[in-house]
């Protein structure tokens, strides 16, 4: 079976990767690895910043590697908090914290239209490729439901009338940004 290091520290992306992954991709995390290094992630794009954590293992391990960046796009923000999702509401990269600056800067706007993107960085014998997933939706008034992480309790997918934190991971991993770019990620594999 294929061998991939997964360049996460995130186990929540750990945990729904490995599940999208269905066992066809043998995925190692950074522990696995012994690696416990706070990966620099400085670029000012989620591409950038997906080769900058891949670049950081292969090159320090010499392994075929992949790394996501995920940033929530919001339509009436101009798309942030975008590729500074993550410190949004500071460098302590609180989730609590990043949902209520996004919802009182949303408070009173209508348009609540947003979506979730990542770009998965795949480095292969030193050469890098790119995997996207989007998943279009829009954020509640106030925060719903305890699965998942990060702005799930606050983000509800076209279609649906609940959030991903109300959903929960079998319908999230079935259809969101990640899913769909690790899919992409599997038929480049061959393993789709
Ligand atoms: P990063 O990709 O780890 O840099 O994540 C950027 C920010 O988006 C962090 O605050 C994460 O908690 C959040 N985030 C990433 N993926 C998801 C997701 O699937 N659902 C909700 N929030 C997410």
């Amino acid at each position: 079976m294929r061998k991939l290091i997964f360049a996460t520290n995130n186990k929540h992306k750990l945990e729904e990767v490995k599940d999208v992954s269905l066992g066809q991709i043998k995925i190692l995390s950074l522990k696995e690895i012994n690696c416990f290094d706070d990966i620099p992630e400085t670029a000012n794009t989620l591409e950038g910043n997906a080769l900058m954590k891949a670049q950081y293992i292969y090159d320090k391990y010499g392994y075929d590697c992949f790394a996501d960046d995920t940033g929530l796009e919001v339509e009436a923000l101009d798309g942030r908090p975008g590729v500074y999702s993550a410190r949004y509401a500071g460098e302590e990269q609180n989730s609590e914290n990043n949902m209520q600056k996004l919802l009182s800067e949303l408070n009173g706007i209508e348009n609540r239209k947003a979506q979730f993107r990542t770009v998965v960085a795949l480095i292969e014998k030193g050469h890098a490729r790119y995997f996207k997933g989007i998943i279009k939706g829009h954020i509640t008034l106030s925060p719903r439901g305890n699965a998942g992480f990060g702005y799930d309790p606050v983000f509800i997918p076209d279609g649906f009338s609940q959030t991903f934190a109300e959903l929960g991971s079998e319908l999230k991993n079935k259809i969101s940004h990640r899913a769909l770019a690790i899919n992409e990620l599997k038929k480049y594999l061959n393993l789709q």
